[in-house]
């Protein structure tokens, strides 16, 4: 009998309902969280097998609830073995079939930190999703929900700039709702967009698709997103998107995110205020930022590092990664701001992520697939420009060097070199795009245990308030 690997605690300061001697815990494996006495945390402490028998009745039965919870297991084998089982779970699931199309590499911004945005003609040669490529989309997607036989589906449409090519966004919104339908399965589109299309004839001819979710990008308040994110042609972008939102609120769940570097951080407390003055700002589903992905090879500007958990230990330098950046809020990798505008979004009243129920991503699902615009195959959008890291190909075609992708993929384990870290079950060892682009490997854990510890802290005050 011991105390799990996955417990996590903080003691909580005198308050209207806490005496100074209560401590948080959680259990990131079962999610459990718990407000208990010093004593019961010093239980746990001495819990040994050895201890076990000499136990009061009292302590004996604190012990079994803590059992219960997942706090106390069998042995720290058992949690390993465990935590392995809830990965191999996770990768098997067929419960949600997910499936994020890029309708084209095409942007019409060209974003500060955007390599892409720095090459005049890049436009001109950028991917873009035919409609016969979409045809075979659809045929790829029917045949795995008929294989994976899942009970929701998930569409997301990204980019480049996804409303750049609506043709095809119609065209595969109209079609995978029949296959849903046509087969029962509960079904649900999302889009990350720039926001600078987004329209209400856009919404309303998505919506009886199953339209639910548009996450719109804005990076800081008006001078700084207009510097950051501004037009091809260097026009600002803030006031239109600002309108395009207030426009489509009312329609479906409309998400802010917003990617930040040390340049632009400072402004995020200006944003904040701006939205919460908005009209439409108590319809707004989720408020969250996160630091832009930069590597080494680029871009002098101010970055935020990652931490290889051993190793080299040297600073790392950054590049530009918005794709990853923007397409996923589990990539959200941190330092001390993350836990500042977590407080700060927290603060203005906008719904936002915990900092603590972060993963695993999808990148840990065999179900969850990114197909780029020439039907080539990815475990995750991070991935999706690096052809290398193709997986497959919708059309079925086998060559050894998506195999071999595919098999790095499967095979992605960070989380094995973290040891005991608590988090584990929430971090799996981090966004492997940004160990990719920051530390060469796709296979080492990145690692910002110290802004997981501060989502805990937050958790433990929300829930010392509730009592
Ligand atoms: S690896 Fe990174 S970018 Fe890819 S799904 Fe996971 S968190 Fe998101
Ligand atoms: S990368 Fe994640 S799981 Fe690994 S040590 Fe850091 S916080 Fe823990």
């Amino acid at each position: 009998m011991q105390p799990s690997i996955f417990n996590v605690r903080v003691p909580l300061d005198d308050g209207p309902h806490t005496d100074g001697n209560d401590v948080f815990m959680m259990n990131t494996f079962t999610d459990a969280q718990v407000i208990v006495g010093s004593d019961v945390a010093r239980l746990l402490d001495r819990l040994t097998n050895d201890v076990a028998p000499r136990l009061s009745e009292e302590e004996r039965e604190a012990v079994g609830t803590l059992a219960e919870m997942g706090f106390i297991v069998e042995s720290r084998e058992a949690d390993r073995r465990n935590v392995e089982q809830f990965f191999a779970d996770v990768r098997a699931d067929s419960s949600d079939l997910r499936v994020t199309v890029l309708t084209t590499l095409q942007c019409n911004f060209a974003c500060d930190y955007c390599i892409q945005g720095d090459h005049d003609d890049f436009n001109k040669h950028a991917a873009k999703m035919s409609l016969e490529t979409a045809a075979r989309v659809v045929a790829w997607i029917e045949e795995r929900m008929d294989l994976v036989r899942p009970r929701k589906f998930g569409l997301t449409f990204f980019g480049g700039e996804p409303l750049l090519n609506l043709p095809v966004m119609y065209y595969l919104a109209e079609r995978l709702w029949a296959v849903c339908r046509a087969r029962g399965v509960e079904s649900r589109i999302g889009i990350i967009t720039n926001g600078l299309h987004l329209t209400t004839d856009v919404v309303d001819r998505l919506l009886p698709f199953g339209l639910v979710s548009v996450k719109v990008t804005i990076d800081g308040d008006r001078d700084t997103h207009n510097r950051m994110r501004p037009l091809r042609g260097g026009q600002p972008t803030f006031d239109r998107i600002v309108d395009n939102i207030r426009a489509v609120a009312d329609r479906c769940q409309i998400s802010i995110g917003g990617n930040f570097d040390e340049s632009s951080v400072g402004s995020y407390p200006d944003l904040l205020a701006f939205l919460r003055e908005q009209d439409f700002a108590d319809k707004l589903a989720r408020v969250a930022f996160k630091p832009i992905i930069r590597g080494n090879a680029t871009q002098p500007k101010g970055f935020i590092p990652l931490t290889p958990v051993s190793g080299s230990g040297a600073s790392l330098n950054g590049a530009c990664m918005t794709s990853a950046g923007a397409a996923c809020d589990s990539s959200w990798v941190l330092d001390s701001h993350m836990a500042l505008l977590r407080e700060e979004t927290k603060r203005f009243g906008f719904a936002t992520m915990d900092g603590v129920h972060m993963g695993p991503c999808e990148i840990h699902k065999d179900n969850a697939h990114t197909i780029a615009p020439d039907g080539s195959l990815y475990a995750c959008p991070g991935f999706a420009t690096n052809a290398q890291e193709s997986t497959g190909h919708i059309d079925g075609r086998h060559d050894p060097g998506r195999s071999r992708a595919a098999g790095r993929f499967e095979r992605l384990s960070a989380w094995k070199e973290c040891e005991d870290c608590a988090f584990i079950p929430v971090c799996a060892g981090g966004c492997s795009v940004a160990s990719d682009v920051q530390l060469g490997d796709m296979n080492r854990p990145n690692c910002h245990k110290v802004s997981f510890e501060a989502g805990v802290v937050s958790l433990a005050r929300e829930a010392a308030a509730r009592l």
